[in-house]
């Protein structure tokens, strides 16, 4: 195979905007050789990703990014061979239960900060069994209090901002645990949102390599040239799997085109080559 791949996507099960299978025609569509469809918390989108991949004829890889403790924030993505990747849905059930803490108390929030918003109306905005900030800032923006979700995360849901709460959530080594347990790759996603100088993230690589992580997301369409140069060099030095991918999210993230990002991103097949190595023997 060859050809260029996107490795990290949202469908309707969480925080995306295109059902697992519109996602995987888009994907065949812009010429993509391989996709993975890595949701939030849940693995509800595979089955169905999968099937279209078949007959759409693109190589669908099962994934999922799950938020871990740490400040500002770290997300860690898991990657599944077919027969591995329902081994991981108790954990994930775990974790949605969380979120489902956490919703009312920012929509309470927002109320107290004088929008008419309620839980009934974000929950139409989700199609999947994930309930996320992208689906409450979609209503702020269709009732006007905003002109663009990037408006309603910068002035009330981003962390720090009046309306952030945070997720119970693992910590990296037990998120790196469960995804291993699983019979997956644990891989750490966009290491720029990490807060972190280069000496910093080195230190980091040293502890989770230790508890298990198997590679980094080092192609990301936020990062700069400067920045993926940076995680190019630690991923070798601390012998890290390379993998990439645009966090498409359909309309739930502005300006993201799937493989392409914001026209920044080309990730090769030959990264995928080595991941299913590495899942295969997960
Ligand atoms: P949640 O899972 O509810 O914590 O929401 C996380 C999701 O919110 C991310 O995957 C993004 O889709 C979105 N998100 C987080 N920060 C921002 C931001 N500053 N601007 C736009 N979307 C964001
Ligand atoms: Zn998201
Ligand atoms: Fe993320
Ligand atoms: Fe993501």
């Amino acid at each position: 195979m060859s050809g260029f791949i996107d490795l990290h996507t949202h469908t309707t099960a969480s925080d995306g905007s295109m059902t697992p299978e519109e996602l995987v025609r888009h994907a065949k569509n812009r010429g993509l050789s391989a996709v993975a469809i890595t949701d939030h918390d849940t693995v509800g989108g595979i089955a169905a990703g999968l099937a279209e991949g078949e007959a759409a004829g693109i190589e669908v890889i099962a994934g999922v990014e799950i938020s871990v403790a740490f400040k500002p924030e770290m997300h860690m993505l898991g990657y599944f061979s077919q027969a591995a990747y329902t081994n991981i849905k108790d954990t994930l059930d775990t974790l949605r239960k969380n979120r489902e803490e956490r919703n009312p108390k920012i929509i309470k929030k927002l109320n107290g900060l004088g929008f008419d918003i309620s839980l009934e109306e974000v929950k139409k905005e989700a199609l999947g069994d994930v309930v996320g900030r992208p689906h409450i800032a979609k209503v702020m923006v269709g009732k006007g209090y905003a002109d663009s979700l990037e408006e309603v995360f910068d002035k009330y849901l981003a962390s720090g901002r009046p309306a952030y709460f945070k997720k119970d959530k693992l910590t990296p080594r037990e998120g790196i645990e469960e995804i291993l347990k699983a019979g997956g790759v644990p891989v750490l996603a966009h290491p720029i949102f990490l807060g972190l100088d280069s000496v910093g993230l080195d230190h980091l690589l040293y502890e989770l390599k230790d508890a298990g992580l198997k590679g980094m997301e080092v192609h990301y369409v936020e990062n700069t040239e400067e920045d993926t140069r940076l995680l190019l060099e630690l991923a070798q030095g601390h012998e890290l799997l390379i993998t990439g991918g645009s966090d498409f999210h359909g309309g739930f993230k502005e300006n993201i085109e799937i493989g392409a990002g914001r026209g920044n991103l080309k990730i090769p097949y030959v990264l995928l080559e080595e991941l299913k190595r590495l899942m295969r023997q997960a």
